[in-house]
């Protein structure tokens, strides 16, 4: 069984911070599906499109095809009230590890302190780090050495194969302290206040990841390697998967919609006025939250959007509830 941060794990996956969606009944049916490590969302000390008029959505479907689906989510939605509800679930013999992005030292100070839970692990999301304080993946390193010298647990490292390939790789990660790196291929990137992250095919992602095997095998020190869900024979010689936003699809046991599809990724994410609601009509289905119980008004919904991307149109509408 893998060995990473410290942590005997009893199994070779678990989930990454990539699932976005702060899913109470994900994170419970993972565990209990055998994931050994649970990563919760990346959050920041507050989301950069919070507003109390509108909401904006956090989840969609680029393409879908033969070849797999793009999905692109929304870094940093995810609230602190949500991390920390996720974080008081028991979870047996899984490890939880509370994901975070700052722009400063003091930044990630106040953030914990808030949360004012203590998970098993922390992880540093070295690239939402750079696009919050504007400075290079050398910078989110500096700061994992700090953080590493205060914080009383593990803290892991999660940067993408794409900027590893900028380091000195082997002195960075020994200055840094962490107790493990977390690789991904999926990018992420910022248009303003809009966070967006890009989730890829394994065809597009795997080479990627192997591009780098020779290097990660040098350094002393357990790696985890995200990749989408699903079976194949590069992804089994991952030693360690966390698996990124696909796992959602998975969990909803969403099948496609049976047709090729593809739009263009968005400049910015679109939003919905808090005064509508979502409106579920017989055979729809797709809520993360498990909101979607039939016919009528989903009440409690955080308008991730999950529901409006995956369901064929027409049943799941928004609409506004109108006092006589
Ligand atoms: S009802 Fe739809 S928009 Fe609301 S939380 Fe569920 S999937 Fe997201």
């Amino acid at each position: 069984m893998p060995y990473f941060a410290g942590f005997q794990l009893k199994g070779n996956w678990g989930l990454s911070s990539e699932v976005e969606l702060s899913s109470p009944q994900i994170f419970k049916e993972a565990s209990a599906s055998g994931a050994s490590l649970l990563f919760t969302p990346t959050i920041s000390l507050r989301d950069p499109l919070e507003s109390d008029e509108r909401a904006y959505v956090r989840f969609k479907l680029i393409s879908e095809g033969p070849e797999g689906a793009v999905l692109l989510t929304r870094p940093l939605s995810a609230s602190v009230d949500e991390v920390r509800a996720l974080l008081t679930q028991e979870y047996g013999d899984s490890k939880v590890v509370l994901s975070f992005a700052v722009s400063s030292f003091a930044e990630a100070q106040q953030l914990l302190e808030e949360v004012g839970l203590k998970p098993d692990a922390y992880e540093l999301d070295a690239n939402l780090t750079c696009l919050l304080s504007g400075k290079g993946v050398a910078y989110a390193f500096e700061m994992a050495k700090e953080l590493s010298a205060t914080l009383a647990k593990p803290l892991i490292v999660k940067f993408s194969a794409a900027s590893a390939n900028l380091i000195d790789l082997e002195r960075i990660v020994a200055d840094s302290g962490a107790a493990a790196i977390v690789i991904t291929p999926n990018v992420v990137y910022r248009i303003g206040n809009h966070f967006f992250r890009l989730s890829t095919p394994p065809w597009l992602s795997t080479p990627l990841l192997f591009s780098l095997a020779e290097r990660l095998s040098e350094l002393d020190i357990s790696v985890a390697y995200v990749v989408q869900y699903g079976k194949g024979d590069l992804l089994e010689l991952v030693p360690l998967k966390l698996y990124d936003a696909s796992y959602i699809l998975h969990w909803m046991r969403w099948k496609g919609s049976g047709r090729a599809r593809a739009s263009a990724a968005p400049l910015a994410w679109s939003s919905i006025s808090k005064k509508l609601k979502v409106y579920a009509r017989k055979g729809a289905s797709y809520c993360p939250y498990g909101l979607i119980r039939g016919e009528g008004f989903v009440e409690g919904c955080n308008y991730c959007g999950a529901c409006l991307e995956l369901n064929e149109p027409g049943l799941v509408e928004l609409a506004a509830l109108i006092s006589p």
